[in-house]
């Protein structure tokens, strides 16, 4: 879903009105509609960006989230793009909006009202180390959502009576106004398009039937898992609305970056810097892994760059013991002679020497062998 600006998306500026905000996207959605632009996947996106961008600043207590969060706050993980995935959610929201009468669709709509809607989805982003990945988590995640108001029980009405039909509408939520080409459909503005009105509405969530909470909860991240790796949380995201089922909550993991460590699904990269005398001569070195200092053998002669691969010191395969391999690159360091002792430099010294004579030695057998052919 998109990113962009809102307010950019439909041209307009931050304080305009909502006038001015169904003005503008009403030109832009005659413009791109699927209806007048089949099969052009560009019209249809700006379809969707348009009507999202709509839905969002058309109404006052969106808006408001959207101004005061933006598209998705981080930490509190309210996400205004959520539940809008299929055409035919913008098609309600467009057909609300100019009626089912557009480009000879004809989709009739019934009843707008708000009963029985689902909650909203929410999406909250975790950030863990890599090593939280290797063991897996227990995680505590805070965020603000929506949740049924217990005094009314969800239904809004003050002692849960039922709500009466709305005389205007006929409980549909609706009235139809022909205007010019167009039969516009209007929110019935007795009922404010619910089609059942409140009688004695609750005092605490105004008739609202939910009100604005801040969930804790604990979510098990397991083992292995990847960057972008989502849990689903059912039932954890704004409560539906007057008997709606409850939307789900959407954790999804980054993991912020390692001091020693890349990683590549289950394997993991590391450099080691090692000795010169340790290159030439080989041995044992110590070597951090994700669990601990683990010993590797270096090979004698090893050159800088050569990677040594450790079996399953990697990361775990999501869920599983099963574990990828660790590759530590070696970088041979060139000795520094300000470190170095008068002694190690005479001993510097006298190696340069013999290996100069250690060479001539093999040129006299190699310019030998060829006077012999
Ligand atoms: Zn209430
Ligand atoms: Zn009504």
């Amino acid at each position: 879903m998109s990113t962009k600006d809102y307010y950019d998306l439909l041209g307009v500026s931050r304080g305009a009105s909502i006038d001015e905000i169904k003005k503008a996207y009403k030109k832009l959605a005659l413009k791109y509609h699927p209806d007048r632009n089949p099969g052009n996947k560009e019209a249809e996106e700006k379809f969707k960006e348009i009507t999202a961008a709509y839905e969002v600043l058309s109404d006052s207590e969106k808006k408001a989230g959207y101004d005061h969060y933006g598209h998705e706050d981080a930490s509190d993980g309210f996400d205004f793009s959520q539940g809008f995935s299929s055409a035919g959610d913008f098609s309600d929201i467009f057909n609300a909006f100019f009626g089912g009468g557009f480009g000879g669709s004809g989709r009739s709509r019934t009843r707008r009202s708000t009963t029985g809607v689902p909650g909203a989805n929410l999406r909250y982003d975790l950030k863990i180390t890599l090593e939280d990945a290797f063991k897996g988590i227990q995680a505590t995640v805070s965020y603000n959502t929506v949740i049924k108001c217990d005094a009314c029980q969800g239904t809004g009405s003050e002692g849960a009576i039922k709500p009466v039909q709305c005389h205007t509408c006929q409980g549909s939520g609706n009235i139809r106004i022909k205007q010019g080409p167009f039969i516009i459909e209007r929110t019935c503005t007795t009922c404010y398009g619910e089609g059942e009105i409140i009688q004695n509405k609750c005092k605490k969530c105004g008739g609202n039937g939910r009100k604005k909470d801040r969930a804790n909860i604990s979510v098990s991240i397991p083992k292995g898992v990847e960057e972008g790796y989502k849990e689903k949380v059912s039932g954890k995201g704004e409560a539906g609305v007057r008997g709606g089922k409850n939307g789900d909550l959407y954790v999804y993991v980054k993991i912020a970056p390692h001091k020693i460590f890349t990683r590549n699904k289950a394997d993991l990269h590391c450099k080691v810097p090692i000795k010169m005398t340790l290159a030439v001569l080989g041995g044992e070195i110590d070597v951090q892994s994700i669990d601990g200092t683990i010993k590797v053998k270096v090979p004698e002669g090893i050159q800088t760059g050569t990677i040594l691969r450790c079996r399953e010191k990697g990361m775990p395969h999501k869920n599983s013991n099963v574990r990828g391999d660790l590759y530590v690159q070696v970088i041979v360091e060139t000795l520094n002679p300000k470190s170095l002792t008068a002694k190690q430099i005479e001993l510097l010294k006298a190696f340069e020497e013999e290996e100069n004579a250690n060479v001539q030695q093999q040129s006299e057998g190699f310019f030998s062998k060829v006077k012999k052919k």
